[in-house]
């Protein structure tokens, strides 16, 4: 038997369109796909309209998207079952409705949460661009980025998916404004209250490069990582234990940012600098005074991170990406007992610096390991989660990849 290797994308790719042939028995329009991302250094720092340091993965979610005569949607994924078909016109109802539906009422929401990305976007791209030719769709989506592993198959779907309208509709929207159509997808639509990190990455990605973005003004600049360059490699370490931002810790979280910066009369954490955090310990109870100096302290790492890539390259950051875990761990308090295991066992095989990405609550670490050490760090973390009764990580590694685009 010949074993040919194809890429993640030709795989999702191959999917995506045997799924649209059998929701419609024709060929699609076009093949969109937008990636997952990884996030360098920089977390929970996005909605506090600091600074972020994330990179588009080779994993990609692909969208096989076709116009239809009326005004229906139709959306199926690989990820479930089901077909979900709405009225255009029906959009503006349905998504205050599935709000409502995540109070205590505990109705049915109006459609399954998976669908609400698609459609969520489908929604606010209408609002950004009125213009638009809209016209119905059916789309089909395959996806290799793994969800709810912190890798954000959520900005992944909500970027091949808005990419696709966009270029259907004709909604001339550019990449950062389909950035903010898919947050508003996230946040409105699904109830999830991320930041904008995710989407700039998936849109903005580009071949060795991380995204430097400033979340107040959104401007990005890239980066070069130069990982391979120095004989280096990314390992993700998916733990597997999955997270849920819409509900819980997330949104505690970002609560207790908001009381921070309120009692320090500023209108967000990004106007805290580390010479304000004696100031703020006298001010504040002991949780949110170390949620605030995570915040503070994080985005100065996310400075100095950008600074040492520039001058000295990829093997100088692994003490500031450490040292990110250690405040995530310790100060902000979302990091689980996997992450710790596969940061400390990748430290201990020799990992230049380790640390969780991601939202947290479960999801996926890095680790910065010499080239010639994938196998030896990835043994040495597996047998730490076998010898602590973990489920078996997931191991690969990633380099900076392209952004969203239309593949065919
Ligand atoms: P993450 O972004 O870290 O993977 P999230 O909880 O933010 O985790 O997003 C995961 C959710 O996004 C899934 O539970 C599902 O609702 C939706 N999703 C992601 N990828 C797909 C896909 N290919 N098809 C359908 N829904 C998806
Ligand atoms: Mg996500």
């Amino acid at each position: 038997m010949t074993v040919t290797e194809t890429g993640p994308e030709t795989t999702a790719q191959d999917a995506a369109r045997a799924l649209f042939a059998e929701l419609t028995d024709r060929t699609p329009d076009g093949i969109w796909s937008a990636p997952g991302r990884v996030n360098l250094i920089g977390e929970h720092t996005d909605y506090n309209e600091g600074f972020v340091l994330p990179f588009a993965i080779p994993h990609r979610t692909v969208a096989a998207v076709g116009l239809r005569d009326d005004a229906r949607i139709r959306v199926v994924s690989t990820f479930s079952d089901e077909t979900v078909e709405v009225g255009i016109d029906e959009l503006d109802g349905l998504f205050p409705t599935l709000r409502q539906a995540q109070g205590p009422s505990e109705e049915t929401p109006a459609v399954p949460e998976w669908a609400a990305y698609p459609l969520g976007v489908a929604w606010a791209l209408r609002l950004a661009a009125p213009e638009g030719a809209f016209r119905g769709v059916d789309i089909a989506i395959a996806s290799d980025v793994p969800v709810g592993a912190g890798l954000s198959s959520s900005a992944a779907i909500e970027g091949a998916t808005a990419t696709a309208l966009n270029d259907l509709w004709h909604t001339g929207l550019d990449r950062t404004a389909l950035a903010r159509v898919g947050r508003r997808a996230e946040n409105e639509a699904v109830g999830a209250p991320t930041g904008i990190m995710d989407q700039m990455a998936s849109m903005l990605g580009e071949t060795d490069a991380a995204i430097f973005l400033d979340c107040r003004s959104l401007e990005a600049q890239l980066v070069t990582v130069g990982v391979a360059e120095a004989g280096l490699a990314i390992l993700v370490m998916d733990t597997r234990v999955k997270h849920a931002h819409s509900t819980g810790g997330y949104g505690e979280r970002r609560a207790s940012c908001e009381l921070g910066a309120e009692i320090m009369g500023v209108p967000s954490l990004r106007d805290v600098s580390t010479s304000d955090l004696p100031r703020a310990e006298e001010l504040m109870d002991d949780v949110t005074f170390r949620r605030v100096r995570h915040i503070v302290t994080e985005n100065q790492r996310v400075l100095d991170t950008v600074r040492v890539l520039r001058e000295q390259g990829a093997r100088a950051i692994g003490d500031l990406l450490v040292a990110s875990h250690a405040s995530m761990r310790d100060d902000f308090e979302i990091s689980v007992a996997e992450l710790d295991t596969a940061v400390e066992a990748a430290l201990a095989a020799g990992a230049l610096g380790a640390r969780m990405t991601g939202g947290g609550f479960g999801g996926a670490a890095i680790a910065l390991i010499e080239q010639d050490a994938v196998a030896t760090v990835s043994d040495a973390v597996t047998a730490a989660f076998t010898d602590a009764g973990f489920t078996a990580p997931h191991l690969f590694t990633v380099v900076p990849s392209a952004g969203a685009h239309r593949d065919a």
